[in-house]
């Protein structure tokens, strides 16, 4: 497969928007990748686009990108909510901030991508995103390597065959709000699409935003690798970090130590269970010894017990929904396929559970604040204030 079939979907004839934002994730990949675009990330884009276009989910997709480009544009932080961080796509069109393929290295300065990290690192891998992967060079061009990828597939955004209508709740501070409503308004009314779209007025957003100006440093110039994201965990006052949509900060069970560890700790304390009186309960049930902090890591962990996609996913939504204790079959199925019954037990004791994706940008966006926090303490002190002062 070529780079150029990203813009190609069979004989169909593509409508002037399906045209526009093959267009658009073409231009984008060749800029991030060169023309040079790895083979697995070609792959997923297309058969991203492909479910998209036959779904028409085309006019969410863009919409979402026009509303977020506007706050790359004009420097405001966002973040968005949601299962959206599943698609490739949405990473490309600056939607989402986190890159949902299995984990790889990345050259910013060559476009050079190797997703085989075991020549690098050996078997023995302990990173379970991107970002906590050592540092490396790259062999190509002499500079640091980014490690990039949360392994998450696509299903989890869009279904199995593309019947979940995309969701994307775009969370941004107060002083880009009416102008995004109004582009909003715009665009939608000349639009036809399916789909959600939600824009919110984020406190979290707006102290970012202000930590911004105060320190003059980017959010998006934060480094994101290894060694800076272990040096800022190590020494942060994690009391004093916000929690997102909440007014209160965020209680770490564990001092976290790497940006896998603070989207698992997301995850699990996102997660609901019920009990044999029907009560729902956070954090009562001891964790499995077979990772279950997220929708993805059901997913995989039933693809590795040999389930074809269509059946992990199928399994993992009805957990997610909190319905597997009523189908007996599914419970059969498991048993059969030998999954630990341990596992089994907690999945059918799950009322509710997050995707991975959500918990991805969430931890982005809290390591993005103790990073301020750290370097910026002052400021960081005078902003919480403020903050705190915020109507929720
Ligand atoms: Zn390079």
């Amino acid at each position: 497969m070529g780079a150029s079939d990203i813009r190609r979907r069979g004989r169909k004839e593509q409508s002037p928007l399906e045209k526009e934002l093959r267009k658009l994730c073409f231009d984008l990949t060749f800029e991030r990748y060169g023309m040079d675009i790895p083979r697995q990330i070609a792959e997923r884009l297309k058969y991203e686009l492909d479910v998209i276009a036959r779904n028409d989910h085309c006019g969410a997709y863009y919409l979402a990108y026009k509303l977020t480009s506007e706050c790359r544009k004009r420097s405001v932080p966002f973040y968005t909510r949601g299962n959206a961080g599943s698609s490739m796509l949405a990473f490309i069109l600056g939607i989402t901030h986190v890159d949902p393929m299995p984990m790889h290295l990345y050259c910013l300065m060559c476009g050079n991508t190797d997703f085989n990290i075991g020549k690098y690192y050996g078997k023995k891998i302990n990173a379970r995103c991107g970002a906590d992967l050592e540092n490396i060079i790259c062999p190509e061009c002499g500079y640091e390597f980014t490690g990039d990828g949360y392994n998450m597939p696509f299903e989890m955004f869009s279904g199995i065959n593309g019947e979940e209508t995309p969701n994307f709740c775009i969370e941004t501070a107060g002083d880009i709000f009416h102008d995004l409503c109004r582009i909003y308004a715009d665009i939608s009314d000349n639009l036809d699409f399916t789909g959600k779209i939600v824009l919110l007025n984020s406190p979290v957003m707006s102290l970012m935003n202000a930590m911004q100006y105060d320190s003059s440093v980017s959010e998006r110039c934060i480094p994101f690798d290894k060694e800076s994201i272990f040096e800022v965990l190590d020494n942060c006052d994690c009391k004093s970090i916000p929690y997102l949509h909440y007014p209160k900060c965020f209680e770490f069970e564990n001092k976290p130590l790497s940006l896998a560890d603070i989207a698992e700790q997301l995850g699990y304390s996102n997660t609901y269970f019920i009990d044999d009186n029907n009560n729902v309960k956070n954090k009562s049930i001891p964790l499995p010894k077979l990772p279950a902090a997220d929708c993805d890591d059901i997913f995989h962990i039933l693809m590795s017990y040999g389930f074809s996609r269509e059946t992990a996913y199928r399994i993992t939504n009805t957990v997610k929904h909190g319905k597997l204790r009523f189908i007996r079959d599914d419970i059969e199925e498991l048993r059969k396929a030998d999954v630990p019954k341990e596992y089994i037990n907690y999945l059918t004791s799950i009322r509710s559970i997050r995707p991975r994706a959500d918990m991805a940008e969430f931890a982005c966006a809290l390591y993005k604040l103790m990073w301020y926090q750290q370097h910026f303490p002052k400021e960081y002190g005078r902003e919480l204030k403020e903050y705190k002062h915020f109507t929720f």
